[in-house]
């Protein structure tokens, strides 16, 4: 049945009522270009270069990335790659930095470590713009974003790399579009506000989970109350979308990589929807198989469900009806 499914990514990714919904994969160091020739596959919607630096011994260069970076980058053809600057902190420590924190998922993780170190920072955006000399698939994303003068100083820095670059290669060099994971509470809620500083922004459910609950994403103990079904997480991922306006707005959490969170999503008008390679086959089945326009009912019934049970059972009914 996975290979039946498989075969169907050949076709485009469209709905009954002819909406397109672009399929993107989270990707890592594997190689997933098979995936990412199918028509179906709208490239790469969060690659995480964490791996990159835990497979080193103390920072990796400008150079070491950039021919890095530049491999991935050709890997995806024409399609293109968001790539996520550095996320260390929290549950992803680098050997060669050690952090001690008490609260490390409240610490110093993702934008405002790379803040803190520009140096860094500056290095891995030059390294990836380099990398993309030629191509033109890169995008650039920024994990943790939780105040708008973060974003500004992001900015500052991709700015300053484009001129120092485009000085030393002495060729115009392109400013690639940058973008942020709204992952923090606070980005939910300033989202209009931050917009029109940005290409695009990307949910991930399973820090924006974890955050609004206040249930740490890798404890056991609490395994149960973690839950990106939760009506709290519904709601935000909806506000998400009220807030986006006109811009570009997807999910890269693990919520899109299983079918009812998918449904989920495509219900509250998500129509970028970044997933594990294993769900590629059966949510591009999905979108192929319902009507987007017949979806407002359903939206409204999840926005009014009280308990994750509740939503899981709409999603659930919704699905078994298009059996
Ligand atoms: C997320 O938080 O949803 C996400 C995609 O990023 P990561 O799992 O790497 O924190
Ligand atoms: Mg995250």
């Amino acid at each position: 049945r996975q290979a039946d499914l498989q075969l169907r990514l050949d076709q485009p990714c469209v709905s009954l009522d002819g909406q397109t919904v672009a399929l993107q994969l989270n990707a890592d160091l594997k190689s997933e270009e098979d995936s990412l020739e199918r028509q179906g596959v709208a490239g790469i919607g969060l690659f995480r270069t964490e791996a990159l630096f835990m497979s080193y011994s103390q920072f990796p260069t400008e150079q070491q990335q950039e021919r890095f970076y530049r491999q991935i980058l050709q890997q995806a053809g024409t399609k293109p790659v968001v790539i996520r600057t550095l996320d260390v902190g929290g549950d992803k420590p680098l050997p060669y930095l050690p952090l001690r924190e008490d609260n490390p998922f409240l610490g110093w993780r993702g934008v405002r470590l790379t803040l803190d170190h520009p140096e860094l920072f500056l290095g891995q955006l030059r390294a990836l713009i380099k990398a993309d000399q030629g191509l033109g698939n890169l995008q650039i994303m920024v994990p943790m974003v939780s105040q708008l003068d973060e974003i500004r100083q992001c900015r500052r820095l991709l700015a300053q790399a484009v001129q120092e670059l485009s000085e030393e290669l002495k060729v115009p060099v392109r400013r690639p579009p940058l973008g942020i994971m709204v992952e923090v509470p606070a980005a939910v809620f300033q989202l209009s506000n931050w917009r029109s500083e940005l290409d695009f922004v990307s949910v991930g459910s399973n820090d924006l989970t974890q955050y609004l609950l206040a249930v740490d994403r890798n404890n056991a103990q609490v395994g149960e109350q973690y839950d990106a079904f939760h009506p709290a997480v519904v709601s935000a991922l909806d506000m998400v979308a009220r807030q986006a306006g006109s811009l570009r707005f997807g999910l890269c959490g693990e919520l899109a990589s299983e079918v009812p969170g998918a449904l989920l999503l495509l219900a509250l008008g998500y129509r970028h929807l970044s997933m594990n390679a294993n769900a590629l086959g059966v949510v591009h089945y999905l979108v192929r198989h319902l009507d987007l326009s017949t979806l407002g009912p359903l939206r409204l019934a999840l926005l009014s469900a009280n308990d994750g049970a509740a939503v899981r059972a709409l999603l659930t009914d919704c699905l078994q009806q298009g059996q």
